[in-house]
């Protein structure tokens, strides 16, 4: 197993765009290796702490799903200007995915086959209704809308890829990470 060697602790951050959550379940499944992360990095931001604003200053900021709606879009720009390493986690991340499947219909098409063609109820359109953030026309790879330092792909990546990879950025690699993208798995 590989272990972590850190001075000071790495502020890290977790993030969920359009995904189904599976890579942060896959990421729990890391066990007892959860007891070492923490003791080398404080958690700032996660589905898992629920804390509403992404903060400033995070060394390392894993981010599951692509980007699918206003709300995605903006906290995907808040976290690469607030994030020193920004991480592609996942295949939806990294390519779109399953999220993606939906880029073959119009949205408005979409909207009128869920809400008038399926439930019953009116297509609320590209603009929201004010609970629902609007869906943009197409679902992006999170490449696609920030700069993005490192890549762990998977449909989940499974615990041992993902150990790799949180091993390496939080062992002291993200100034050498920003010189080159990095792909693990
Ligand atoms: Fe879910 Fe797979 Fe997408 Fe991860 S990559 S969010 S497990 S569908």
């Amino acid at each position: 197993m590989t272990q972590l060697v850190t001075g000071k602790k790495t502020r890290f951050a977790t993030a969920w765009l359009g995904g189904c959550s599976g890579c942060h379940m896959s990421l729990l499944d890391l066990d007892e290796r959860l007891i070492e992360l923490f003791q080398a990095a404080d958690l700032l931001y996660s589905p898992i702490a629920d804390i509403k604003e992404f903060p400033r200053q995070v060394d390392v900021t894993l981010v599951e799903g692509a980007v699918a709606n206003v709300d995605h879009l903006e906290l995907a720009r808040q976290i690469r200007e607030r994030s020193h390493i920004v991480v592609s986690f996942g295949d939806c991340a990294v390519t779109g995915n399953v999220t993606s499947l939906r880029n073959r219909l119009e949205v408005d098409d979409l909207l009128s086959m869920v809400y008038r063609e399926g439930p019953g109820r009116e297509p609320r359109g590209r603009e929201g209704d004010g609970i629902l953030p609007a869906l943009i026309p197409r679902v992006l790879p999170l490449h696609q809308v920030i700069a993005v330092d490192a890549f762990i792909p998977g449909c989940p990546p499974d615990p041992d890829t993902i150990w790799e990879a949180v091993s390496a950025l939080l062992h002291g690699a993200p100034v050498r990470l920003k010189q080159e993208m990095r792909y693990f798995g």
